[in-house]
């Protein structure tokens, strides 16, 4: 039967089946909150009348600005099956990319956490498009504005009957939109459609992906306004997994903790920065972690040094994965193929270091400089290019998609990477931040995962300083553990013999800390910035 794929599809197939199974959250305005799909279902039909009498019609985008909760969850779910689109904000940005954002996407209502009210007054004046402001909140806890009319979210759904009758949409139909910072110029929108969800959530919960079932408890600690929490409000309704939601304590060691213990987290997904402070955490307390077995890290390359604290400290392993908002955004996930297991550490560890596979549903392939495909040998470094169900064929309101794809569909991804035979990726660098010396590549992220294997190291970013020989040289900015004095001589000398002698840095910086951008990446153009004019 060729029946459309959507979104309304999870929710029906999990009220039916999940109904009790549990959502947890920590919320921005009452502490720890306990739902079931059941309630957070029944409530997104509420969601759905309420958007009928605020004037949104199919098609209209509806913003949110919230924490990972299960509001956010009844929005994901009330908007996109009411046939609107669900626009994730990351309240990170620059207001004033926040503003750009809002109006290009043209936003009608922006629903927003309370502590988020100062950021929107003063977005406020900016926004051409935007006629309601809701405070997720209940009536008690409304905060007070003196220059918006705000409405209150629970106000708004107790006033509303729990049965909507959902309209049957074209599997095509746009449900969700997020920014992303793209490769050049303003951010750019990446709209999602219901088949590329529905397709994606199938993606990550098969056995050699996320290998996710109703035995698991997920904690996505990954926010549901970048990349839509790496799909996990889909896929776990699909795998009918109990939820576990941190709120707005994503980095917090201690909360991350006592909701692993108390929830019976088994698999918790993040980047490496909120891993490093639950690690952290645990070491200072000594406290344990025994329910999880196992995590997924990405969006920056993970140090094989967390994977090797997770699993030899606390018996959890991790699998590395890499994607893009662009690509919904799973795009490889690391899982050791069969006799690798039986390889000796240091090259299973080597392996394990990639960002892995894709799996079915994506293909990807290195091009030179004139798009001419470069062998899968694990050394040759090329552009990386993918393309698949879930990865977007444009950006939102540009028709015209040249500079990112070429004429057979295939996307930029904007990262250098070495495919080896078995098709394990290794992302050398973004394109921009590539380091050229002698004309050779190096790869950045290489050395920063080497360099917090060093004791004296709690994060490090490589940059490419201009040198007149060798056109650049890469250099070491480091940030050390409170209380340590960091040895240079040691640090630089930890390289040796690990990569080539031309590779080491030739130089280092100690820093009080390494500036991020708004999504959590090493801001890599602010630290050139910084260093440049320390090497003229
Ligand atoms: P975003 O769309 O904000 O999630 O950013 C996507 C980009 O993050 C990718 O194109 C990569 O440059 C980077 N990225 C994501 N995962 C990894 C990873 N595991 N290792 C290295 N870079 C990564």
């Amino acid at each position: 039967m060729s029946t459309p794929l959507t979104i309304t599809e999870i929710m029906r197939f999990s009220d039916r089946l999940y109904r009790e199974t549990e959502i947890i959250s920590i919320t921005a305005d009452e502490g720890v909150h306990r739902s079931t799909y059941g309630a957070v279902f029944k409530r997104a039909n509420q969601v759905a009348h309420v958007l009928d009498h605020l004037g949104v019609e199919p098609g209209n985008r509806v913003a949110t600005l919230a924490w990972n909760d299960h509001r956010h969850l009844e929005l994901y779910y009330g908007v996109s099956c009411s046939g609107a689109v669900l626009h994730t904000i990351n309240p990170r940005l620059f207001p004033e990319q926040l503003a750009y954002i809002m109006n290009h996407a043209n936003d009608q209502i922006v629903f927003f956490d309370p502590m988020f009210l100062p950021l929107v007054e003063g977005l406020a004046d900016k926004l051409s498009s935007v006629n309601s402001y809701v405070v997720l909140t209940s009536k008690g806890k409304m905060p007070e504005s003196s220059s918006l009319t705000l409405l209150c979210y629970e106000d708004l759904i107790a006033q509303n009957t729990s049965s909507y009758p959902w309209p049957v949409l074209e599997e095509t139909t746009a449900s969700a939109l997020c920014y992303t910072s793209g490769t050049t110029g303003n951010p750019k929108g990446v709209l999602f459609d219901h088949r590329s969800t529905v397709l994606h959530a199938y993606g990550c919960c098969m056995a050699n992906v996320l290998g996710l079932s109703h035995n698991d408890v997920v904690m996505p600690v990954v926010p549901m306004f970048h990349a839509n929490a790496w799909g996990t409000p889909y896929s776990c309704p699909v795998a009918g997994s109990k939820i576990v939601l941190p709120g707005p304590k994503m980095a917090d060691g201690e909360t991350l903790h006592a909701l692993i213990e108390n929830e019976g987290v088994t698999i918790a997904l993040g980047v490496p920065t909120v891993w490093q402070a639950l690690l952290a955490y645990l070491k200072e307390t000594g406290k344990t972690i025994d329910t999880l077995n196992r995590t997924l890290v990405g969006g920056s390359a993970c140090p094989i040094s967390i994977m090797e604290e997770f699993e030899k400290q606390h018996g959890v392993y991790t699998y590395h994965g890499w994607g893009m908002t662009e690509m919904s955004p799973l795009g490889t996930v690391n899982r050791l193929i069969p006799g690798m297991e039986k390889l000796e550490e240091s090259d299973r560890n080597e392996v394990r270091a990639k960002q892995g596979r894709t799996p079915f549903g994506v293909d990807m392939k290195i091009v030179d400089a004139d798009g001419k495909d470069l062998p899968h040998d694990g050394v040759t470094f090329g552009d990386l290019k993918v393309r698949g169900w879930w990865v977007a064929d444009s950006y939102f309101g540009e028709d015209d998609n040249r500079e990112t794809h070429d004429e057979a569909g295939w996307f930029s991804t904007g990262d250098v990477a070495t495919i080896d035979q078995q098709g394990f990726l290794n992302i050398t660098d973004r394109t921009k931040d590539v380091i050229k010396s002698g004309g050779e590549w190096i790869s950045s992220i290489e050395l920063e995962n080497l360099a917090v294997a060093h004791p004296h190291v709690a994060e490090a970013a490589v940059i490419g300083i201009n040198d007149k020989k060798w056109g650049e040289r890469p250099h070491l900015v480091v940030v050390s553990p409170e209380g340590v004095t960091p040895d240079e001589d040691s640090i630089l000398g930890s390289f040796k013999g690990k990569v080539a002698d031309w590779w080491i840095p030739d130089s280092m910086s100690l820093v009080d800390s390494i500036p991020h951008t708004a999504t959590g990446k090493i801001s890599k153009a602010t630290l050139r910035k910084q260093f440049t004019s320390t090497f003229e």
